[in-house]
């Protein structure tokens, strides 16, 4: 039976806004961070390795779009 659809596989993987819990200081962190992850500010952790998805110490504040991050007039594909 032919498959009529068959979706783009889209990473699961994220980058997350994370407020701190401890001084409200807003980071972005790798949803998959293999490596602990401390607060710029008050150096609390705010993520850690769990083995695949990390875990989140702060509050998520929405997910970041890292293509929206890349500035207005940026084009990746002239280089
Ligand atoms: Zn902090």
């Amino acid at each position: 039976m032919k498959k009529d659809h068959v979706d783009i596989p889209t990473p699961s993987s994220r980058f997350y806004k994370i407020e701190c819990d401890d001084c409200n200081e807003q980071q972005v962190v790798y949803s998959h961070a293999t490596t602990r992850v401390f607060c710029n500010q008050c150096g609390s952790p705010i993520a850690t390795s769990s083995g695949s998805k990390a875990r989140l110490a702060g509050r998520v504040q929405g997910a970041v779009d890292p293509v929206a991050e890349v500035p207005a007039g940026a084009d990746p594909a002239s280089k």
